[in-house]
């Protein structure tokens, strides 16, 4: 277990966490090509407050552009108001669990493999 650590920490031992207050993780892949990303979202950069349906809640919105393909991923993010996330959407790609996320990311990183 100490070696994982070492593999994935940034010296943080509050990094397998994936949702703060402050911020969130979400991690994702290209449907075309994918290719993996790992997106930070601050909670208090990244998020707009919303005033649709009547009531007051924050979003989200990224756009990410890999370097393998031109497609687009587009993100939506959806929190209620205490900015936890309540909704997820995506476009031409797919939403990963942090574990298939590092999994696909070891895999892609193996020795031995050129990318
Ligand atoms: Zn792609």
């Amino acid at each position: 277990m100490g070696l994982f650590q070492k593999l994935f920490g940034d010296g943080s031992p509050k990094t397998s966490k994936d949702e703060t207050s402050e911020y969130l993780f979400i991690y994702s892949k290209c449907a075309k090509c994918g290719e993996l990303f790992r997106n930070r979202i601050d909670k208090l950069y990244d998020v707009q407050v919303s005033y649709e349906d009547g009531g007051q809640s924050y979003r989200a919105h990224k756009e990410l552009v890999g370097g393998r393909c031109r497609k687009i991923v587009v993100i939506d993010l959806e929190f209620d108001q205490q900015k936890h996330l309540v909704a997820k959407e995506i476009q031409n790609g797919q939403f990963l669990t942090r574990e298939e996320y590092e999994t696909a990311h070891n895999a892609n990183a193996a020795p031995g493999k050129s990318a």
